[in-house]
């Protein structure tokens, strides 16, 4: 972990880029990130492996910044082989942090794989390299979208903690109160390991609807009929999701949360602005 790392705990999240274009540009999103001294970056990762050169090609240049990096790693459709063989490149690379996740099979392909769930993922990292990684996993305020009940998923999230996970990082939410009932809930079942809030900057919001369907986040009514004004008019949307976003950061962390995790989606500004609102 870097030594200077900004008071709050914050992290950043990239997606590994698939153009030369991407690729360029996220070497000055990750620098304008880097200045404010992240705990962590993290770069997701495609099921079944779809994007896993990707990731770590990603990985080594976010990683030139000095700021840890961890790589997601997702466990559905993977046979146990694959995932060794990635865990032990991945500590020849010196990567010592991991976001460890079912994932999402993309449909028509193949079969499960040998692990079916984070928490058998997080068992099998820790049977396979001990304490070497730092291991962090998903958490669902409002309810992972399988999931039959909150108290199922709630049940499943402590399973992963109990399997050797040191932190978490929730999908994002923009009701504050969702985040504190779950760390209430989840402290009350012994989990004693940080649940950091996941925040997902607002500035396009025919791809945010379209994503908060698919994962189950829900945009409350009144910023929906908000965003639903704004038409195609981005700077309307950027303002008012600027806005919406640092009230909500700051009422997580007057609430107690240990920091923040933005989800960048390959950008500084949207991320850097609440940070500038919150100090
Ligand atoms: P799990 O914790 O395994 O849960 C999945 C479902 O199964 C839940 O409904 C849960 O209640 C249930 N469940 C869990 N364990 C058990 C059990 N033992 N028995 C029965 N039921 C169980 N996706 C990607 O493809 N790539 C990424 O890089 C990526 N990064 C993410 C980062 C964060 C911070 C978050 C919040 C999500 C991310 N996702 C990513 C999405 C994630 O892969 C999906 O939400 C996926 O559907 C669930 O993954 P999980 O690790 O939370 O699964």
């Amino acid at each position: 972990m870097s030594t200077q790392e900004h008071p709050l705990g914050i992290s950043f999240e990239f997606f590994p880029p698939n153009t030369d274009a991407g690729r360029e540009k996220l070497v000055g999103v990750r620098d304008a990130l880097a200045c404010r001294n992240p705990r962590f970056f993290s770069v997701t990762y495609g099921a079944g492996g779809s994007t896993q050169s990707r990731t770590l090609d990603t990985v080594r240049v976010v990683r030139e910044s000095g700021i840890t990096t961890a790589p997601h790693l997702s466990c559905i459709g993977s046979e146990k082989s694959q995932l060794r063989d990635l865990l032990r490149q991945y500590r020849e690379e010196g990567i010592d942090s991991l976001v460890a996740l079912r994932g999402d099979l993309p449909s028509g392909m193949g079969g499960i794989g040998e692990l079916r769930y984070a928490n058998e993922l997080v068992e099998f990292i820790r049977e396979e390299t001990g304490d070497h990684f730092e291991i962090a996993v998903a958490a669902y305020p409002e309810s992972h979208p399988q999931a039959p009940s909150f108290e199922k998923d709630l049940e499943n999230f402590v399973r992963k903690m109990r399997a050797g996970a040191n932190l978490a990082v929730t999908q994002y939410f923009f009701t504050a109160d969702a985040y504190f009932h779950f760390v209430e809930r989840a402290r009350a079942l012994g989990v004693e390991a940080p649940i950091v809030p996941g925040i997902m900057p607002i500035t396009n919001y025919t791809k945010l609807a379209r994503f908060s369907d698919a994962c189950g986040a829900e945009i409350p009514r009144w910023i929906r009929k908000q965003l639903e004004t704004y038409g195609d008019d981005s700077h309307a949307i950027a303002d008012f999701g600027e806005e919406v976003i640092s009230r909500l950061c700051e009422r997580l962390l007057e609430g107690g949360a240990p920091g923040l995790h933005f989800y960048t989606l390959n950008q500084a500004e949207p991320s850097l602005k609440v940070l500038d609102n919150l100090s």
